[in-house]
């Protein structure tokens, strides 16, 4: 079984809204009352709670206090949930120890089998064909919110349903489904094409087959206007009511980055999943990238590109209709040869042309580096590269299926496996 989310944005009425913030305040003083009893029990017994402990810990913490009898009872033990994982995320030294929760950063509930319904689904017009469907949820001790469901639900097979509110104030519903594996399973089909991809900072991403896509800086660009709000954020009194103001503002420009990103990495991976059968990619630390960088500059660049979320998106779409994806070594990609395989060890972040000390050939430095990854996957490259030409503007990308469509980019040439 994997779990797959379904996101939907949510609209609720002003009261809802405040109701919903009270349940989160809950939520977050039961987590810290919780974690309070969870060390007490370890310092005076040696004792660890277990994950059913804490879960009863938490229905009787409810039972005996009132402002927790607001939460509902599956939501109040999906809390003590959260604790649990958070420590095992801890004793497995993926995390740091659990500390007390600040409440304007408990932002979401979940809710298992129970306390929720969905209805009164109807098909809302927008635009000339398409439909889109508004439904009802409601939320038990919550209320009511109007989601607009975009795409299909499986709602036979939901598992949980988690109420996310965003610091600038808007809602979202997440449903988790469980899908059987082999729906998502690789494709008995003989892959026929691969596509090498470099990731880089001029140019975000280089396809082997010479296309490539600027690197729009969507932080680089907003910084202005970042460090303004930041500013004017620290002159405010902490938590005061100004400050929260220009907290949801600082909120609301960071949403617009972080939705601007994950809007361009999901069309260009419908791009690529969409004309290609496997997907190279090399196997990069991003964060020791990120660490070693010397300037402010460029690690905050590496940070503006986010690389790993770009890969997640690019081999989920590969994955999601049964592609290969292939990580191979990054050591040397950039510095090697792709027609000979020499070396060339004086190349600098700076130099933009790979030039092989060994054959003399020279070829576009980022492009060069993705045919390096083809052929480390087992892929033959062309013998002779494509020319580099830019994908264009991604927002037209998405609404374009198939190769056939007018801006789609030349076809890419058939790599044959070595
Ligand atoms: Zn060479």
């Amino acid at each position: 079984m994997r779990v797959r989310a379904y996101r939907f944005r949510a609209y609720s009425s002003k009261t809802t809204a405040r109701v919903l913030k009270t349940q989160f305040e809950a939520a977050c003083r039961l987590y810290n009352a919780l974690l309070h009893a969870e060390q007490e029990e370890y310092e005076r017994n040696r004792h660890m709670m277990s994950r059913n402990e804490l879960r009863q810990l938490a229905l009787d913490l409810r039972k005996r206090n009132t402002e927790f009898q607001a939460l509902h009872s599956q939501v109040a033990q999906q809390v003590a949930e959260r604790f649990y994982q958070a420590r095992e995320r801890f004793l497995d030294g993926l995390a740091n120890k659990p500390k007390k929760k600040k409440p304007h950063k408990f932002l979401s509930l979940v809710y298992p089998q129970s306390g929720w319904r969905l209805s009164d689904t109807r098909e809302v017009g927008l635009g000339k064909n398409k439909k889109k469907r508004r439904a009802r949820l409601y939320l038990s001790k919550i209320g009511f919110f109007t989601l607009i469901l975009h795409r299909e639900l499986p709602l036979e097979r939901v598992s949980q349903v988690c109420v996310k509110l965003d610091p600038s104030g808007r809602i979202h519903v997440i449903f988790l489904v469980e899908e059987e594996a082999e729906t998502l399973g690789q494709s008995s089909k003989e892959p026929k094409n691969a596509v090498g991809v470099d990731l880089g900072i001029v140019r975000l991403a280089t396809l082997s087959d010479g296309r490539y896509l600027e690197n729009p800086k969507p932080l680089e660009r907003s910084l202005d206007r970042v460090r303004l709000l930041q500013r004017s954020l620290s002159r405010k009194r902490f938590l005061s009511g100004n400050w929260f103001k220009t907290k949801t503002k600082l909120a609301k420009e960071h949403e617009h980055i972080k939705d601007f990103r994950r809007d361009l990495f999901f069309k260009l991976g419908a791009l690529l999943a969409g004309e290609y059968d496997v997907l190279v990619l090399e196997d990069l630390n991003v964060q020791d990238l990120i660490q070693k960088s010397e300037t402010k500059k460029r690690r905050m660049r590496l940070y503006d590109s986010s690389f790993s979320e770009l890969r997640v998106m690019l081999e989920w779409q590969f994955r999601k209709r049964g592609k290969l994806v292939l990580p191979v070594l990054a050591f040397n990609t950039s510095r090697e040869c792709f027609r000979c395989g020499g070396i060339n060890k004086s190349l600098t972040l700076e130099d933009r042309v790979f030039l092989c000390p060994n054959c003399g050939f020279t070829l576009d430095r980022d492009l060069n580096a993705s045919l390096v990854l083809l052929k480390r996957a087992g892929w033959v490259p062309p013998a002779v590269p494509v020319e580099l030409r830019p994908i264009p503007p991604l927002p037209t990308l998405g609404l374009v299926s198939g190769r056939h469509g007018g801006v789609m980019i030349q076809e890419a040439p058939a790599f044959r496996r070595g």
